[in-house]
């Protein structure tokens, strides 16, 4: 299983993703914005802990797992 971690700086929001997530796609998100100054998708990460590791130490004030693909 691989999973990528979406953060946000201008939201302050970061989100765990399975790599197969209809959000995620693979690391590109859904928007040509996604991939642009406001936020990163750290990955891909072939590890379930060090996914949810990595997205603590982002501390962003909203960090939680997708709802859609439940990593
Ligand atoms: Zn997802």
């Amino acid at each position: 299983m691989t999973y990528f971690v979406y953060e946000n700086w201008t939201r302050d929001r970061a989100r765990i993703h399975r790599a197969q997530c209809s959000h995620c796609n693979n690391g590109q998100g859904t928007q040509p914005s996604d991939s642009g100054r406001n936020c990163k998708w750290h990955g891909p990460i072939e590890d379930r802990d060090v996914a949810f590791l990595l997205a603590a130490k982002l501390r962003r004030e909203d960090t939680k797992a997708c709802g859609t693909c439940s990593p």
